[in-house]
């Protein structure tokens, strides 16, 4: 989609610190991090929410990204937090449906 900029981040059409790659998948670093790490894993397809996507396929992709970019990134002893914002109440601003990868700092009860 041209006018949603995680399609043109994934299609590198504009320009992101990407982490990894895969064939239906981008790990880029966030914008504006929350943690020492804050990554997005997106799916190059574009599917707005979480409750859009029916592929199981894609959706074990993208955690099983999560793991690999934990232990590439030696964050994994330590531990991590995922998170999918969903629609409005969950917070979610970009309607690409993305995954979050945050890592780096104690993460009590809340995201923020
Ligand atoms: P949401 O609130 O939808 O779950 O998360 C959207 C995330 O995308 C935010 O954490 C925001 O900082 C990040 N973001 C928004 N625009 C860009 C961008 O152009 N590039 C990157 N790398 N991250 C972005
Ligand atoms: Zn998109």
């Amino acid at each position: 989609m041209e006018d949603c900029v995680f399609c043109r981040i994934a299609s590198k059409k504009i320009p992101a610190k990407m982490v990894k790659e895969t064939d239906r998948l981008v790990v880029v670093k966030d914008i504006n991090p929350q943690a020492p790490t804050h990554l997005l894993i997106l799916p190059k397809a574009h599917y707005p929410t979480l409750l859009d996507c029916k592929d199981r396929d894609l959706l074990g992709e993208m955690l099983e990204a999560a793991s690999d970019v934990a232990r590439d990134l030696g964050v994994d002893k330590n531990g991590f937090r995922l998170v999918v914002n969903t629609n409005e109440e969950g917070g979610q601003t970009v309607f690409h449906l993305h995954m979050h990868f945050i890592a780096g700092r104690p993460l009590m009860g809340r995201m923020g």
